[in-house]
């Protein structure tokens, strides 16, 4: 193998590298899900109808919301972050949320809550509790199953947040009830701790892993194989990639070796 081919071998593995690396995360090796079913899709969260202090209300949903009260606004804030997982077409799962003012956080009753209370850390805004692995031998058969998500809980702090903020946070916590886990590899990804975007938009493996979790019956035609690393993907209009973001970095890179040897020949 000649250096021009070592050369182009290398700069192939770093274009397309990445992009094999990308991939969603299971919350748990044993890749537990919601107890829904294409059937009975809907998972139900109680809401203890509170909310943290609430900032730079304007900043999100056009600013409609700016003179809302916190509660009011938290309320949309919890529609819309569930919103972001129920309109992905590919999957059957539905959240949707009913107020519940004596909703607790207790990650064995099976119930969904969505409790804001009172925490000890000044940081963290939220946080998702998901319950899958029971230890206790008397539990029913759906605790003991290790593959289910019988409860998941998110604890939200009352300390003062952005909106903004709250509802990208609130979105990812409710990926973690999905079953998913934080991915290393994809800064676009909603569940990744790298994700430095202000907005509250999945990425495409966000989608894949509801997709992969919770498959819409009769919708296979929408899930394609990208043929150049085999990773499951979903077309998405705001992927870049999926508007030739990468064509001329790409294109540049595989041109290098050549430009290279053309300057190495006549100069
Ligand atoms: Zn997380």
């Amino acid at each position: 193998m000649n250096f021009r081919s070592l050369a182009i071998g290398l700069i192939l593995s770093l274009v397309l590298g990445p992009q094999s690396l990308k991939a969603f995360v299971h919350i748990s090796p044993s890749k537990p899900h919601l107890p829904v079913s294409p059937n009975n899709p809907t998972i139900t969260f109680q809401w203890n109808g509170s909310a943290p202090v609430l900032s730079d209300k304007g900043d999100v949903f056009d600013g409609i919301y700016a003179d809302s009260s916190d509660t009011e606004l938290m309320e949309v804030l919890l529609k819309a972050a569930m919103g972001k997982w129920n309109e992905v077409e590919s999957a059957y799962l539905n959240f949707e949320v009913v107020l519940n003012k004596n909703a607790v956080t207790n990650s064995e009753d099976e119930i969904y809550a969505i409790v804001v209370e009172d925490q000890d850390s000044q940081t963290v805004a939220a946080a998702a509790l998901p319950s899958f692995q029971s230890s206790n031998p008397d539990d029913s058969p759906l605790k003991k199953n290790g593959h289910i998500i019988y409860d998941c809980d998110i604890s939200v702090s009352t300390n003062a947040v952005s909106a903004k903020y709250l509802l990208k946070t609130l979105t990812h916590e409710l990926g973690h009830c999905v079953g998913l886990g934080h991915p290393h590899s994809d800064y676009n990804s909603i569940m990744s701790y790298a994700n430095s975007s202000d907005t509250a938009e999945l990425g495409l493996d966000d989608k894949a892993g509801i997709s992969f979790l919770y498959p819409e019956p009769g919708v296979s035609q929408k899930v394609k194989y990208m043929t150049s690393c085999g990773v499951l993907a979903l077309r998405s209009d705001d992927d870049p990639r999926a508007e030739g973001g990468y064509r001329w970095p790409t294109l540049f890179l595989l041109l290098l070796p050549l430009l290279l040897g053309f300057r190495k020949q006549f100069l």
